[in-house]
Formats: C-alpha cells, structure tokens, sequence
C-alpha cells in the first residue's frame, strides 16, 4: 500500500506528537496522525470520504467536512464526527506474498454460480503456499488491529458506525476457527460475538429478525454473527420449520433488513464457508477420535450432514436471492482452514479500509489541557 510520505516528513519535521501526545509511530511502527498542514488546504480535493489520497497532502478539517458532505453516500443516518484526517493504516509486507487478484470480488456469486460444483479445496486467487498466508495474515493483523481502534475511537467520540461479519457454514465448517483466529488479533473490547442457536420459547415467540436486532453490534465494535438470521432461510427451509409462504417471504425480509442496517452506518460482511461432504467426514471423525474433541461433537450433526443435498439447495437459494450489491455473499472454499482465515481477515480488512477512518478530534482545548496539567507537575512530590 502507498504511503503518504509527504505528509509523514511534515509531521516528522514539525515534531509532530500522535494520540495522547505520544510521539507519532507510537504504535508498532506504524503511523500516526497526519493532521493537516494549513498552507496545503487548498490543493487538498480527497477523492473519497475524508482521507486524502496517499500521495495527496491531507486537507484541513473545514475542507475534509465539506468534502464528506459532498461524497457521502446518501441515504443515511450514519454520524461521522470529526477526525483527523490519517494515513492509511502502515504494515511491513516484505517478502509477503499478494493475491494474484482481489479476493473480494473473486469470490461473490454472479450469475450462473452454482453450488454443486462448488470446489471447497480450491484456493482462488491464491498462488502462494500456506506459509505465505500465515505471513499475509499476521501483517494484515496489525493493519486489522489499528483499524479496529480507529473504530472504536469514532464509536466513543460520537460516531454511528460498525461492522458486521455475518458467518454461516455448516458443522466443523470452521466459523469457531474465524472467531479465534480473526477477530482474536484484535482488542476483544471492539469485538462483539454472538452466536444463534435453535431459538428459545421466548424468541420464537417473535419476528424471527427480533433476536438478530437485539444482537446487533453497538457503534464502533465489529460484530461477529456465527450462525445468523440466514439459518430461518437454511434449517428452517430444510426442515420446513414455517409455511412455505412465510419461509418465502423472508428473502425479501432480509435484504430489506440489511438495506437499513447498511443506511444506519453498518458494513455488512457476509461469508459462508464452504467445506466438502469428504472434508466434513474427516472433521468429524477427528471429533470422535479425540476425547479432547468430544464436545464439539453433536449426534444431530449427523442428522444434517444426512441432508446435505438439501442444504446445498437451500445455500444456492440464500444466494441467488440475497446477494445484493450493498451486501453481497463471499463464498469461501474451507476444506483448507488457513485459506478461509486469511480470506476472512482480507475481507474484514478491507471493509474497515474502506471506512476512511482517522482519529477523533479532542473535542476539549489540547494546549488548555496540556497547560493545566503542567500546573499540577509537582502535584503530590512536594510538601504544601
Ligand atoms: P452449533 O452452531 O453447532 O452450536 O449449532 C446450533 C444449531 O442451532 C444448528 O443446528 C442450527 O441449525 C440451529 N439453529 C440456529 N438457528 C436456528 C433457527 N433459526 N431455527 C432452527 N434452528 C436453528
Ligand atoms: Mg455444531
């Protein structure tokens, strides 16, 4: 990724000091703020959101708000406050191997995708071995972990925004495996997980979107979904668990739901995980084997493994009917667990990238601050 250089060299020159006054490349060597030289406003036109692009010097804080308002898509009731404008996120990669092509969009289904011949051993986009995607990972995780902060940090200074990773797979796809692997590079503090289960009396007393609404990730946290609102169209289909036209209607339902959540300022990530009927045996013979293993082991697991042509079905539906452009399906082949983690976290990644995200704007007087404080230097080390 390029860097904006020029605006590190000023920062660098001036002395310049990071969030909470620490020196800037405070943080793993990575870099800081780079608030906005005065003299350069005028030249500063950011393309998107309110970053600069990386060689373009970052615009002062009136000209970035002018442009959000330009660039903002429309419509939302998303709250951006005011950041600082920043450098993109800065990680080491040498050496490290890159996709042969964006792995996002490489792995939405378009038309004419089909399940059935779905290759869950294939690594698209991906030439390099496994070593070089532990590589890729553990630097993205850094990026992935700045980025989250960032996050965090507009969610507590008055910001709406979040982001929702929406995990489905059938069993021993390895929707646990994300959870620990991806979202455990980051602060569990901005990590909100929840998992779904067969609803309780009380839920299913309710709109099945009800409980999904109570589970929503609160601003600035990335949300984690491991099973979702999309088991009411996968086991509820299967095992006709409502009226057809009610099952029918829930398609539409969804997307509905997902347009406003996309409206209210959150980024839906959507990855289903997709392991082969040979992949799952040996998982679940593993599970069998190992007394260590026993309790991710469930009898009905077999039940629904029985059922697999079903749910073949029943996941080309979900697709074909609810990959919309504001949130579209990943398809991700899982029979290799460190092909599907590295996706995951690349298209986390991205989805935070994308958010332009700076650091808050002390919404307090710094120099008053910092003046008040020195007063109290001696506060306590000297008898009064
Ligand atoms: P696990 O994720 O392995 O703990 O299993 C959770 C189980 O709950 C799976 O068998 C899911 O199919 C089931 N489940 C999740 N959501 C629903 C739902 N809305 N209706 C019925 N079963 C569900
Ligand atoms: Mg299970």
């Amino acid at each position: 990724m390029a860097q904006s250089t020029a605006s590190k060299k000023a920062a660098k020159a001036k002395g310049k000091t990071g969030k909470n006054g620490k020196p800037e490349k405070a943080k793993n060597g990575k870099a800081g703020m780079s608030k906005t030289e005065p003299d350069k406003a005028e030249e500063a036109k950011p393309s998107k959101g309110r970053r600069p692009g990386p060689d373009k010097p970052a615009p002062d804080k009136s000209t970035a708000a002018k442009a959000t308002k330009a660039t903002k898509p429309e419509p939302t009731d998303a709250v951006e406050p005011d950041v600082y404008t920043a450098d993109p996120v800065e990680v080491t990669r040498e050496g490290a191997k890159d996709w042969s092509e964006p792995v996002g969009p490489l792995l939405r289904p378009g038309d004419g995708f089909d399940l059935a011949t779905f290759d869950a051993g294939a690594t698209p986009g991906w030439d390099g071995s496994e070593k070089d995607a532990e590589r890729r990972m553990a630097a993205l995780g850094e990026e992935l972990s700045e980025l989250q902060e960032r996050l965090y940090a507009e969610g507590r200074s008055g910001g709406s925004r979040s982001v929702l990773l929406v995990l489905q797979g059938l069993d021993t796809s390895g929707k646990g495996g994300i959870a620990r692997h991806v979202l455990g590079m980051v602060d569990p503090q901005g990590v909100a997980l929840r998992s779904f289960g067969v609803p309780t009396l009380q839920e299913r007393e309710h709109h099945f979107l009800w409980r999904i609404r109570n589970a929503l990730p609160p601003t600035g946290r990335i949300g984690l979904f491991d099973r979702s609102h999309y088991e009411d169209v996968l086991v509820a289909v299967v095992d006709e668990l409502a009226p057809p036209e009610e099952l029918d209607a829930r398609y539409g339902e969804i997307n509905d739901f997902e347009a406003e959540l996309a409206g209210s300022g959150t980024t839906i990530v959507k990855v289903a995980l997709v392991i082969s009927p040979q992949e799952q045996y040996d998982r679940l013979h593993e599970r069998l084997e190992r007394p260590d293993k026993h309790w991710k082991f469930s009898v009905g697991d077999l039940a629904t493994r029985a059922k697999w042509p079903q749910y073949t079905q029943a996941y080309q539906r979900v697709f074909d009917r609810t990959s919309t452009e504001g949130a579209p399906w990943h398809v991700v082949p899982a029979d290799n667990k460190w092909f599907s983690r590295l996706v995951v976290t690349e298209l986390l990644t991205q989805a935070l990238r994308d958010l332009n995200l700076g650091w808050p704007v002390a919404d307090f007087d710094v120099d008053a601050a910092r003046a008040a404080l020195e007063e109290t230097k001696d506060q306590g080390t000297t008898a009064s």
